[in-house]
């Protein structure tokens, strides 16, 4: 799936249309938290800006009404920060299709950018509205998708836009190519062995994740808490551990599916209280005792574990071994981490968690990818094709 890229096109006077990922966290007064999200951004701004294009960016942050303007989720916050980063004035509209971003659009000199308000200020961004998309779509010469993190929505600006171009150039930015790359390409053709390790709290949020993965790895190790509920499949003893009993039919399914590509747990790190400070035991997995949750993978398992990774040729990592920000339950994940940092494979950390983890504990450098989406990111792992993303023309 490869699709045509931001530096395929001539931008020279020329007004991209560029859908961007600015939703960042903000504290109360406004102030952004982490400006990762514009950062990841900022390779494909500058190639249209250096090559002399009239740049529009558009994004939504928060979860507007869509009835119009609300001042906390008002996107002139992400205008300064982006000036800052860049080193030049950036201009931001207070509307998306009104009156200012639309002499403001016109007014752009070559080289120059606007950030337009929220899209979803308008109902239009949600509903898919072709008169909304249609007048976005109308003031652009290129469309540009760099927006990785909403690539699974099918909100206006990621489809009904784009479909409005008509023959008009539709691209991606760097930042969705990068995604593209290794969480789809490499992944439908990985050097093997193609090892996967899947964690966090619920089997529910990963049964298509674990599905597409075990038909196409050669290993799937299983940690975190949702190795309870397969435990429980199992007929184990799981304590008090986070478990969903409404997933162990499922679960089995899985067991039987996977057969020796699953790989489960063999023992457990527990503790008598969810505390870093509780009483601890190490026991063999599916006999936890009742008052004890299992809070990590256990050492043998965590041995065992780096040594699949160890052999792998292709990694894909999503969701923490356990409750790795209450030391010593992030030993599981750290070991882990580790193996994948020491590997030679093509390593991928799927977003929020893990790459938080990897991250948190300086292994960011050693990995190939981290993704920046949450929720795209495992929705591509899953196998889902984006429209957003099909839509584009081909390389
Ligand atoms: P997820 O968002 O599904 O990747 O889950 C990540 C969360 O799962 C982290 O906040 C972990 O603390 C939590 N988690 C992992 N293992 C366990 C466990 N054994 N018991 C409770 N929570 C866990």
């Amino acid at each position: 799936m490869v699709k045509k890229s931001i530096s395929d096109v001539d931008c020279r006077g020329k007004v991209v249309l560029m859908r961007v990922d600015f939703n960042v966290p903000q504290d109360d007064s406004g102030a952004i938290t982490d400006d990762r999200r514009i950062r990841m951004a900022i390779p494909s701004i500058e190639s249209v800006l250096s090559r002399g294009g009239k740049l529009v960016l558009i994004s939504h942050l928060g979860r507007p009404k869509g009835k119009g303007p609300e001042p906390e989720f008002t996107l002139h916050p992400t205008a300064v920060k982006l000036a800052e980063l860049l080193e030049q004035p950036v201009q931001f509209a207070t509307d998306t299709v009104g009156p200012e971003a639309e002499s403001k659009i016109k007014a752009l000199k070559d080289g120059q950018v606007v950030v337009l308000e929220n899209l979803r200020f308008n109902a239009g961004e949600k509903d898919g509205d072709p008169a909304f998309a249609s007048k976005l779509a109308g003031w652009a010469d290129i469309y540009c998708n760099d927006a990785f993190g909403t690539c699974h929505r099918e909100d206006a600006s990621m489809v009904a836009v784009p479909q409005a171009m008509g023959s008009k150039p539709k691209v991606v930015g760097f930042l969705v190519a990068k995604e593209i790359e290794y969480l789809s390409d490499t992944i439908a053709n990985p050097k093997r062995p193609f090892v996967a390790i899947l964690g966090g709290a619920k089997v529910s949020d990963k049964i298509n994740v674990i599905k597409n993965l075990l038909s196409i790895c050669d290993s799937v190790l299983i940690g975190g808490a949702m190795a309870y509920t397969f435990s429980l499949a199992q007929g184990g003893k799981t304590g008090k551990s986070l478990v969903e009993p409404d997933k162990v039919a499922l679960a089995k399914e899985l067991i039987a599916v996977g057969g020796s590509k699953l790989i489960l747990p063999v023992d457990t790190h527990c503790g008598d209280d969810f505390r870093g400070e509780c009483n601890k035991q190490i026991v063999r997995a599916g006999e936890i005792p009742d008052g004890w949750e299992g809070l990590d993978i256990g050492p043998e398992t965590a041995a065992q574990y780096a040594e699949i990774v160890g052999r792998a040729k292709t990694l894909v990592w999503n969701g923490p071994m356990g409750v790795f920000e209450m030391p010593p339950f992030d030993a599981g994940t750290k070991a882990v981490a580790k193996a994948i940092a020491d590997s030679d494979a093509t390593s991928i950390i799927g977003g929020g968690d893990s790459a938080a983890a990897i991250e948190q504990l300086g292994f960011a450098d050693a990995v190939t990818h981290i993704s920046t989406g949450g929720g795209a990111s495992l929705a591509m792992l899953e196998g889902e094709k984006f429209k957003a993303v099909d839509l584009l023309d081909n390389a």
